[in-house]
């Protein structure tokens, strides 16, 4: 099954974690593209950095919310373990908002250890910012964007 693929990366003790820039760009795209809707992903990758952002639709018709198309879900999740690559957590947008969690995404965040990124498009400059889900809280983790 595809639990048996653990996010490795999020157990070890890191103080921040690599991100390579073909992710911040693919996840800024997908979310201009959506905006003024909120857009969602997985993140893929491995130990040493996250690898690539995989688009899914958002089954959610409010806008101001993600709901990862479970279909989608599961497809990506069987598509990263073919290619031996781990889903190490989900990316979504906030097209008028920071780049913080919500209290929806409090409410809503299912996957203890895993990595939220959050691209927020309320600004000139897109910021994305990436968090682990600890204990029901919402860990800031610096990332560092190599090619
Ligand atoms: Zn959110």
């Amino acid at each position: 099954m595809t639990n048996d693929i653990r996010p490795v990366i999020l157990n070890a003790a890191r103080t921040s974690i690599r991100m390579r820039s073909r992710v911040v760009a693919d996840v800024v795209r997908h979310a201009r593209e959506t905006a003024p809707a909120e857009c969602c992903g997985l993140l893929l990758g491995g130990d040493a950095a996250i690898e690539e952002a995989a688009r899914t639709r958002n089954a959610s018709d409010n806008p101001s919310r993600f709901v990862i198309d479970p279909a989608d879900h599961i497809a990506c999740r069987r598509d990263a373990r073919d290619r031996g690559l781990a889903v190490l957590g989900f990316y979504h947008s906030h097209p008028r908002s920071g780049a913080v969690p919500s209290a929806t995404d409090r409410e809503e965040a299912a996957y203890p250890g895993h990595l939220y990124l959050i691209v927020s498009l309320a600004a000139d400059v897109p910021d994305l910012r990436l968090f682990q889900l600890d204990q029901g809280n919402f860990r800031s983790i610096p990332f560092v964007t190599v090619d």
